[in-house]
């Protein structure tokens, strides 16, 4: 299987050069020049040998320069361990016709996860195939759970150094408290002045910096990134919606090639990509709804095909979701451009110099058919929260909720009630303060730990071990840089790091 680019289909690579490049040297996204069919029965099958089995069915035939064996260890050593459920992506019912996938029960709590167990190990393996002999650095912009994740998921990976940004007041305290008291060597955790776009451009500039990438590959780095542009981010991602098909013909939820609908929160727009990649392989999804909260330019985006970043950009209490420019939408863009290269170019540099593009109605056709869009603000996550917890005994996080009010507007509206998925992203844990809120339970003085104490005693759910041991970890990682200081501050760190 070769790559292109999502801006010039002449550019062609392996999977490892995809996966170590992280993007195309013209600034695209790496996409498969084409989509392996799956056979549903053999899928079935697969998945009844566990999620491990099924990764690597799935990512075989993405991975054709690697041994069936190798693809194998690299699915074991992404699930077999760390996760605290033996389904490690369970399906869980709702009410009718409306069932929960929980991608959080990895070591961050978050889907994020559910691919950054395994990037690390398809990038190691993809070092070794290419005879790479530098250092990798991993430099990683973060709305917030892919930094925990990406720092965990690389944890004494041999060869690579990994660096985190976040945006400064941008992210749950839970979360920043995970990252800035990971221990290890190879590891920087940075707060960046300005939200989570100022953060992620600032860190793509960089690596459209060629100068840059000289000047430290003379220290010995190679520059790559763990951003859910990497294709070794996506990949991961198809399995569990294969997987949460399994598990709904297994409970008689649906039969055999029935159609399924998937409602996914959405920010950079990576997750819900993975559910279209899994539909172009031949799983029988209905329509992938894409929930947004206040940020709701994809919303405009999927009603209008216009999509216009040039708006208030909105704190909400589901922060990871709180984005105006989603990176992965490129990919679907080199779709419904028919594989167009350069129309995929002209929308993305109209993007750069105008902060907006507008897509001709004549490609919106397809994706209206196969996408809904919906978006809800805080108040009325934090309503879906309560009810879904008095009505149904269940607890969601804010992302999970945004998805399931979102839904309901998409299930009411369009009178569809083929069986739902509901894409949940993060653990309630992680959101403690906002969630309990939703709850009508304020604790203004509290910290993190007696917020999520005090969750754990409402809802009957254990306080998860990844809270409680954050308590007792100092704090590793104090500084506060403007976006413009990023590559000063990493060419001095890499040369530190090369010491070390
Ligand atoms: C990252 C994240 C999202 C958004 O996923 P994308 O792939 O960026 O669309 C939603 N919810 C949570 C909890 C996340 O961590």
């Amino acid at each position: 299987m070769d790559y292109i680019s999502s801006r010039d289909t002449i550019v062609s690579v392996k999977a490892s050069q995809a996966i170590i490049q992280g993007i195309a040297p013209d600034g695209g996204l790496f996409v498969p020049e084409e989509f392996p069919q799956m056979d549903l029965e053999a899928v079935l099958e697969t998945a009844k040998k566990g999620y491990t089995a099924l990764a690597a069915y799935i990512a075989a035939p993405y991975l054709d320069e690697f041994s069936e064996e190798e693809v194998q260890d690299i699915a074991a050593n992404a699930y077999d361990a760390g996760f605290e459920h033996a389904d490690k992506a369970p399906v869980m019912r709702l009410q009718d016709g409306q069932y929960v996938l929980e991608l959080w029960h990895g070591p961050t709590l978050a889907f994020k996860d559910m691919a950054l167990q395994m990037l690390p190990h398809l990038m190691s393996a993809s070092r070794r195939k290419i005879g790479e002999q530098a250092r990798i650095l991993i430099l990683v912009a973060t709305s917030g759970d892919t930094g925990k994740a990406a720092l965990e998921g690389f944890a004494g990976v041999e060869g690579i150094s990994i660096a985190v940004f976040y945006p400064h007041n941008g992210v749950s305290r839970a979360q920043e408290l995970q990252m800035v008291t990971h221990v290890g060597d190879n590891v920087f955790v940075g707060a960046v002045r300005g939200n989570f776009d100022d953060t992620q451009t600032a860190i793509k500039r960089v690596f459209g910096n060629a100068g840059y990438a000289e000047e430290l590959a003379g220290r010995g780095f190679r520059l790559s990134s763990a951003n859910s542009i990497n294709w070794g981010r996506l990949l991961p991602q198809i399995v569990y919606y294969f997987w949460a098909y399994a598990c709904l013909v297994r409970d008689r939820a649906v039969s055999t090639g029935g159609p399924v609908n998937f409602v996914v929160p959405t920010g950079n727009f990576g997750n819900i990509l993975a559910g279209y990649y899994a539909k172009r392989m031949g799983l029988p999804v209905n329509k992938l709804i894409c929930a947004s909260n206040a940020n709701n330019v994809l919303t405009d985006f999927f009603t209008s095909g216009g999509y216009d970043a040039t708006r208030p950009f909105y704190k909400t209490i589901s922060p990871s979701m709180d984005i105006l420019i989603s990176s992965n939408l490129e990919r679907l863009l080199f779709e419904i451009a028919h594989r167009d290269g350069a129309r995929v170019r002209d929308w993305m540099a109209t993007l750069r110099s105008k902060g907006a593009y507008q897509v001709a109605q004549e490609y919106m056709e397809e994706a209206s058919a196969l996408f809904a869009a919906g978006c809800c603000d805080d108040a009325q996550t934090k309503e879906t929260i309560r009810n879904v917890f008095e009505s149904r005994g269940y607890l969601m996080d804010p992302h999970t909720a945004v998805a399931k009010r979102v839904l309901d507007d998409y299930m009411d509206s369009a009178k569809d009630f083929a069986p739902s998925v509901l894409v949940s992203t993060a653990s309630p844990f992680k959101f403690s303060a906002d969630v309990l809120s939703a709850l009508g339970d304020v604790q203004a003085d509290a910290d993190e730990f007696e917020l999520a104490a005090r969750l754990g005693g409402i809802s009957g759910m254990k306080v998860p071990d990844a809270i409680l041991k954050l308590q007792d970890m100092p704090i590793r990682f104090k500084e506060v840089l403007d976006a413009g200081a990023i590559e000063a501050r990493m060419l001095a760190w890499a040369q530190m790091q090369s010491k070390g």
